[in-house]
């Protein structure tokens, strides 16, 4: 195999891949905020994680994956002021915030199923982990690093060296940054809150107790604390979108060394963001919020079609959302699934010389462009259509395209993952009855599907469903 390289924001260069244990590789991702649904810039994060993944069990490597779920205490404002984005999600909606974090929570495993991201080993809810972030936060208080305000345990940034080391900031412009939100009773402009008490008088829905007082863990003390109750001797991997290097990724570094005096996580990878129109980042605040199902499933399109367009774009560049690029995507994929279909259903050898080029493209620093251009290259090698379609599908467990059921895609089987799996199993109880030619049950469940909003029509390529 290969030399696996990848771009560590620590260094800013690429640099072999070497980790800690031989065959085993500890990744970890941040995860959602679920106070509302993942807008599809989120979705590019998860989806670069996903290429990122796949690479590595390529390589052969076991890779155990960890995410968080934040379902407490991440503020409006990344310099811990501002209101709580749970409590404000749960007024909004006129839910409880343990509701509205159970809510966005299953949204956005659905969203990961329907963009066939493969699961992480665990997910971590946030207030699963208190009692771990609490003796976390003591260490750190046994070892002199904190301080207490009026409104919470504090870590102290002087007290550290290199606390610049991943974002290479000099310390004037991290003073600058702060300025925006200013807290007098911090010590430094960089510090930040470990333990947030709840404000006097006002009884927060998720607040807990602690040797400090009652009140709520600051936001990076969470991936401290799960990562390295996780992955606490396989701290290979870190991941996010770039967005974190500055802030959340800086102090998660800083607490966790501070704490254990290790080297936390050997590399670090950061992806570029989506941007709107005219190059600004997509957010969760902003007009341009687009979630899955408003980019894609409303407009007909499938899900599938964003993971293709990702993987047209380098995860270093920034790509910018259009919905012609997703109509062009959707384009792209169809034609592959077409191609595949063609080539039947024996599988051959894997054509060495093409897996070549492509380890070399994902390799580096997961070139998944490049690699997308090896796949195309496939059709036009003269090998066996066996030998292609055994090429394809190795290839697939990188792309995660689900070509080995593109026979299904282009007969409109499944003809959308977009539908609602509600939807998909009558779909799929329908097709059983017809090839029973039990005609009075696909009446029937024709009728369900009707019911349930939608229209089917069997045509020469298989049922088509289309939503009323
Ligand atoms: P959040 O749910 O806000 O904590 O964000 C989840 C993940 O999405 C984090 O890794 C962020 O860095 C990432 N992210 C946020 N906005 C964008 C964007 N516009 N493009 C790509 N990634 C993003
Ligand atoms: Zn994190």
């Amino acid at each position: 195999m290969l030399d696996l390289y990848l771009y560590n924001t620590l260094s800013r260069k690429k640099e072999i891949f070497q980790p800690i244990n031989k065959n085993q590789v500890g990744l970890y991702t941040c995860g959602p905020t679920v106070y509302n649904f993942a807008h599809i810039g989120n979705l590019r994060t998860y989806l670069f994680e996903d290429f990122l993944k796949r690479v590595l069990e390529y390589n052969k490597y076991k890779v155990k994956h960890i995410m968080n779920i934040t379902d407490v205490g991440h503020l409006t404002g990344d310099m811990d002021m501002g209101e709580d984005k749970m409590e404000k999600g749960a007024q909004r909606e006129g839910k409880s915030a343990w509701q509205i974090a159970e809510l966005y929570t299953e949204a956005f495993k659905e969203d990961i199923r329907l963009l066939n991201i493969l699961e992480p080993s665990g997910y971590h809810k946030v207030t699963d982990n208190i009692p771990e972030q609490i003796a976390l936060i003591s260490k750190l208080e046994k070892k002199g690093y904190t301080y207490k305000t009026s409104d919470g345990i504090y870590f102290d940034t002087a007290k550290i060296k290199n606390y610049n080391k991943l974002s290479h900031l000099p310390l004037e412009t991290l003073k600058e940054g702060a300025r925006v939100e200013k807290n007098p009773e911090k010590k430094n402009p960089t510090d930040f809150a470990l333990w947030k008490f709840s404000p006097i008088g006002a009884k927060r829905q998720m607040e807990w107790s602690s040797p400090w007082g009652v009140g709520f863990p600051g936001w990076h003390i969470e991936c401290s604390a799960i990562s390295l109750k996780y992955l606490g001797k396989n701290l290979d991997i870190h991941c996010g979108g770039a967005d974190h290097i500055n802030i959340h990724h800086t102090n998660e570094i800083a607490q966790s060394e501070a704490a254990t005096g290790k080297t936390f996580f050997n590399y670090w990878l950061h992806g570029a963001f989506l941007n709107i129109v005219g190059g600004k980042k997509m957010a969760k605040s902003e007009d341009g919020f687009l979630t899955l199902k408003k980019a894609l499933i409303d407009k007909g399109l499938n899900p599938l079609a964003y993971r293709f367009a990702d993987c047209q774009v380098h995860y270093r560049k920034p790509m910018e959302y259009s919905e012609d690029n997703l109509r062009q995507a959707e384009q792209g994929l169809d034609k592959l699934w077409e191609q595949v279909a063609t080539l039947g259903s024996v599988k051959g050898k894997i054509d060495l010389d093409l897996q070549e080029k492509f380890v070399k493209a994902v390799n580096d620093d997961l070139n998944i462009p490049k690699a997308l251009a090896v796949l195309a290259s496939i059709f036009k090698a003269k090998i066996s259509s066996a030998d292609k379609l055994a090429t394809v599908l190795d290839f697939d467990k990188i792309f995660g395209f689900d070509l080995k059921n593109s026979v299904n895609y282009i007969k409109g089987e499944v003809s959308s993952s977009a539908l609602p799996v509600k939807i998909q199993e009558l779909a799929a109880a329908r097709l059983k009855a017809r090839l029973n030619k039990d005609w009075k049950e696909s009446d029937k469940l024709r009728d369900d599907i009707k019911a349930a909003g939608y229209s089917i029509e069997d045509t020469a390529a298989g049922q088509k469903i289309k939503k009323n």
